[in-house]
Parts: structure tokens; sequence; C-alpha cells
């Protein structure tokens, strides 16, 4: 059987929240529980959207939490994350391979003709889908356009998919016509990959078992299956987790900087108290205990009983834990 392996892959693109750390919480003890490896992969292709400090804070969280990671490359004899924009050149090599397998193509088209099919499909009061002219040119214009140094994009080629399914482990049978879905850009006109194609290039070269993310991601797991396919790769097993919520109607935002771990300490909260309530925030154990330490929930946690609601952040139930320490 495949070893469990496991990534906390944040985009530093805000301050990490705690919901952020209850995903990496569950990945860790995911992986733990199994024996297996848990990794850190910072997802920071998007250069624009990076927050200064935001990338040392997800260091700082995971490290005081005592949720080490298990390899990445070496700085001086620690482990150093895995970073994106370190290995950008192989994405594109990857692109390449996938257009020979007829998974992904070659995309002349500039905005403003996308933009024009757009319109036009709103005036039609259609909703839009991008039909991609570049998928009937011959192998020969190709190469004519691409001599000529015409700009391109390389995108995702979906056609004939029918239904597509996978099994999440906490969502269950999940169903999509494959044909509504949109041929999604892979490499961008600078060359560099975007967000969604690192992350499953890099998922696969890294040899991760399990997929633990927010269930926003849901409705693009088809998309990457779709990759996976084409590629002839085994998909990994898929763990969507719901949000953490403010209050009824509101998620916890990296963007506002909503309740950090870093806040919580400063306030007198123990990291021991933080983690044993997150943990309980959305994954029910089979027993009445209440109060863990990280080694009792490594030996507790199960797939299987984490929920498919939406836990709402309670600071009255965070602070009873924490004078339980
Ligand atoms: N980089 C994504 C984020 O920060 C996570 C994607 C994933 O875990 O697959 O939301």
């Amino acid at each position: 059987m495949k070893k469990t392996r496991t990534r906390f892959a944040p985009s530093p693109t805000g301050y990490m929240h705690i919901g952020n750390l209850r995903t990496a919480l569950f990945e860790y003890l995911i992986a733990k529980h199994d024996g297996g490896d848990f990794l850190l992969r910072i997802e920071d292709t998007d250069q624009e959207r990076q927050v200064e400090g935001a990338e040392e804070m997800i260091y700082k969280t995971l490290k005081e939490c005592g949720l080490n990671w298990d390899e990445g490359p070496d700085i001086g004899g620690d482990f150093g994350p895995y970073v994106q924009s370190e290995r950008l050149p192989m994405y594109k090599g990857y692109a390449e391979e996938l257009i020979k397998l007829g998974g992904a193509h070659y995309c002349f088209c500039s905005e403003e003709e996308i933009q024009a099919q757009r319109e036009e499909a709103e005036s039609l009061g259609l909703s839009f889908k991008f039909e991609d002219p570049c998928k009937h040119l011959s192998a020969e214009e190709i190469q004519a356009k691409l001599d000529a140094g015409e700009p391109y994009v390389i995108r995702q080629t979906i056609k004939n998919v029918g239904e597509t399914s996978f099994e999440d482990e906490v969502y269950g049978h999940i169903e999509f016509d494959g044909d509504l879905l949109d041929e999604q850009i892979l490499i961008k006109s600078d060359g560099f990959p975007t967000y969604n194609f690192a992350n499953i290039i890099d998922d696969h070269q890294m040899q991760i078992s399990h997929v633990v993310r927010g269930n926003e991601y849901l409705s693009s797991t088809p998309k990457y299956n779709l990759i996976y396919d084409a590629y002839g790769w085994e998909r990994p097993r898929y763990v969507h987790v719901p949000p953490v919520m403010k209050d009824e109607h509101h998620k916890l935002s990296k963007r506002n900087g909503d309740a950090s771990f870093q806040d919580l300490v400063a306030k007198g909260y123990l990291p021991e108290a933080i983690i044993n309530y997150l943990a309980l925030l959305g994954w029910s154990p089979e027993t009445e205990q209440e109060i863990y330490s990280l080694d009792e929930l490594i030996d507790q946690f199960k797939i299987s009983r984490i929920s498919k609601s939406p836990a709402i952040f309670d600071i009255d139930k965070l602070t009873w834990m924490n004078g339980m320490y």
C-alpha cells in the first residue's frame, strides 16, 4: 500500500488564521496516525498576491505547535519547506509532455478575442464557456506560430468527458458533467505555471497520498483528476474539509487577519490548548474525552469522523479548554 503522505500547501497571500492551522493539523494527524510523512509546500506562484511576512508566520506557527514537517531542501542541517517559486522551470516541461499526451494544447488567443466571445454569449443570454479555436490548429500551423514567436498560453484540453466522478473521504461520491468544465490555463504567457497546475505536478512528484484542503476546492477537483488521468497517474485520495466560521454567516479570512494563532498566544492561550481545541473543531472522537495531547490525537484521529458541516470558532470553549492545561 502507498505510504501516507500529506502536505500543507499554503499560499502566503495573507496571515494564517486558525482555520488554516486546523487544516495543517488534520494533515499532520492523518499522516502521523499512519506512520507517514507530513510536508510543507509554499504555493507562491502568484507573486503579486504575496503578503510580506506571511511565509515566516507559517513556519513559526507550525513549529510552535509541534507540527514539524518531515522533509524538504536542506537549509543548514534543517529541512526548509518546498517553495514553488524555486521550482518554476520544471512545470513547463510537464505541460509540454501533457500536450503530447492530448491533455493540453497551445492557445494563441488574445484576451480581447476571449472577451469578444464572452460578450457575444452574454448578448445572447447564454452562459459563457470559452471555445478555443486553437484546438483545431494543425501541427504545422502551431509550429509556424511558435517559430514566429507568437505569444501563447498552454491550456488544459477537455473533450468528450461525459460524467466524471470521484470519491471524497468526507463528502462521499461527487459527480460532475465533465464537458461543462472550463479549459483552464496551465502555463501563462510568461512561461510560469498557474496555481492549479503547479499544485497538481507537485502533489504527484511529492507522492502525496491524501490531498487535504478546504472544501472550496471540491468543484475544481474534477479538472485536476482529468490531468492525472491524461498523464496516466494514480489520483490521490481527497479529503475536503468544511470551513471554520467566524459566525453563522462568515468564514474566517486570511485577508482580514482573522483570529490567528499568534494573536491567541499573545492573549495567553497555550499552544497545546489551541491545538486540542482545533482538533475538535470539525472532528469528533469516538469517546467523551475532551482533553488530548498531540500524541493522543495522533493515536485517535480518523478521517471517517471529520464532519461535513462548517464549524464555528467559539472563544469561550477555547478559554475553558485553556483552563484545563
Ligand atoms: N494553496 C492553497 C491555499 O492556500 C491550498 C491548495 C491545496 O491545498 O491544494 O488555499
